[in-house]
């Protein structure tokens, strides 16, 4: 039973996002949700618990939108890799893992979002070849013992990387064309099977960690597997998310397979709606856009990991505009390669800055702050309690040190938020009324005794996918000659930024 106790929080500074201030406020805390904010001396239980945040400001906790927790014990393995390389590196950077290796990846990162600020996150995480319900228990597990909130999500699929990019195997020599075959994912049908029995025996408080649904790739699953996937997720009342228009590659290929956007297609699935979320969508148009926005779904904005996988920059002015709602999120630290949603904040801020002069269309600080508190919440299906410090929600709550260089001086509020902040500042941060990060450490953490268990597993991992790194050294120049070949044909939206991926360009000259 929810504990019922009061806490007082007393002499913070409360952000607002909306008007870039930050006054001075307490707060008091009924068990794990925000019960009356008022300016300071504000009445409270005298058995309250009294938090002191005196020289602290408060901002609702972050949310990251669209994350990858087995990506967590692969951080720093890649430099320069499109979004098809990093696919093709899978196997080996994330794969042979053990039951204990995907609770250790899981809770290393919910380590690291806490640490940084971040308190719900919505991981899409992966089992070769099927989600198992002891694997995503494992995963749920290190969410609870860390204290932190996820969306769980099994990337799922049919169709291995080889099998879903036409014509790809067909320039592999038949030799290595039969040893990717053992990159083969499970049927479709015992995929279902093993989602359905994990989320029919969920052991999580559904407030805490719930499951959702995530196809990973459209082009990576057949429609009716695509459509089951839809049905069971609503059977089940959990979100949907899938990566959708990522890379230039993933638009030439599902135009080809569908001969229209893969947001058409998913639109004529049925799978749109506003339970839906699309991973990344750099490549949307403007009618994809209007799409989205019409059925009230979601997208996962990682400017971080667009950038360092060479998807080039998404138009999410154009996406406000269409009504779509917009998280943002790290993507995993396979990718990008840190969970750092302060940085997330400001590559945002940046992204939409590095695009045009015109002023009108780049993000304002509170717009990005907006995206990933409120507008990854409503993606995680938890727009009605998180992602507001306001009575009824829940008690998620970063405390930032004001004496730390990143406020000195505290000029604004919700622009030294997005721009200056760097996770560094992050003092104390409360999940549902409780500390789990006291003094710049998680509670109860040791982190001596947590690197040397995650180094024994690194140790162990880098020698059993040995002949999965040798597989992907033999693909690698492969896949790295076919698929930016795809991503050089003409297509009627740029978002490499201009410059010298000039193919689409018209040459202006007087
Ligand atoms: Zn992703």
């Amino acid at each position: 039973m929810a504990d019922k106790r009061a806490t007082i929080i007393r002499g913070g500074r409360l952000i607002n996002a909306g008007e870039y201030r930050a006054e001075a406020a307490d707060i008091l805390i009924v068990g794990d949700s925000i019960a009356e904010i008022g300016p300071p001396g504000l009445a409270a239980p005298a058995d309250a618990i009294v938090v002191d945040a005196r020289d602290r400001l408060m901002h609702p906790g972050l949310v990251n939108a669209h994350m990858h927790g087995h990506g967590n014990l692969a951080k720093g393995m890649g430099d320069r890799w499109t979004l098809e390389l990093l696919l093709a590196a899978g196997p080996w950077i994330t794969g042979g893992r053990t039951l204990e290796d995907k609770y250790l990846t899981t809770y290393v990162g919910a380590i690291e979002m806490l640490l940084k600020g971040c308190t719900a996150c919505y991981d899409l995480t992966v089992e070769f070849p099927l989600p198992s319900v002891e694997g995503l228990e494992a995963c749920g597990r290190a969410y609870m013992d860390a204290g932190m909130r996820a969306v769980l999500a099994p990337m799922v699929a049919e169709f291995s990387f080889y099998e879903a990019i036409p014509g790809l195997l067909d320039v592999m020599p038949p030799a290595l064309q039969k040893e990717v075959e053992r990159l083969r994912l499970a049927p479709g049908d015992a995929t279902l099977k093993a989602m359905r029995a994990s989320m029919h025996g969920w052991k999580f408080d559904r407030a805490r960690v719930r499951p959702a649904v995530a196809p990973t790739i459209p082009h990576h699953c057949s429609d009716d597997f695509m459509r089951s996937c839809a049905a069971l997720a609503r059977e089940f009342d959990v979100a949907l998310h899938s990566h959708v228009q990522e890379s230039k590659t993933q638009v030439i290929v599902g135009l080809k397979r569908y001969g229209k956007t893969q947001t058409a297609h998913l639109d004529d699935l049925g799978l749109l709606g506003p339970d839906f979320t699309v991973g990344h969508g750099v490549w949307l148009d403007d009618d994809d856009m209007q799409r989205l926005g019409d059925h009230g779904s979601s997208v996962a904005h990682n400017p971080g990991s667009n950038m360092r996988l060479g998807n080039g920059l998404a138009d999410v002015r154009g996406m406000l505009e269409r009504k779509v709602n917009v998280g943002i999120g790290t993507d995993g630290a396979n990718c990008s390669d840190n969970l750092n949603m302060y940085e997330s904040m400001r590559l945002a801020s940046m992204v939409s800055k590095s695009q045009g002069p015109d002023t009108d269309r780049w993000l304002t600080t509170g717009e990005v702050l907006s995206a990933a508190t409120e507008g990854s919440a409503r993606a995680l299906g938890f727009g009605d309690r998180l992602g507001r410090i306001a009575p009824g929600y829940q008690a998620d709550i970063v405390f930032l040190d004001l004496h730390n260089v990143n406020w000195l001086p505290f000029n604004n509020a919700v622009n030294q938020l997005v721009h200056t902040e760097d996770g560094s500042a992050v003092h104390s941060v409360m999940v549902g009324g409780r500390m789990v990060v006291e003094n710049r450490r998680v509670t109860g953490v040791d982190m001596a005794s947590l690197a040397r268990r995650v180094e024994a597993a690194r140790a162990r991992l880098e020698e059993t996918t040995v002949p999965n790194k040798q597989l992907f050294d033999k693909v690698e120049h492969v896949v790295n000659s076919f698929c930016p070949g795809l991503a050089k044909m003409p297509y009627h939206v740029d978002r490499f930024g201009g410059g010298h991926h000039g193919h689409e360009h018209i040459a202006y000259t007087n």
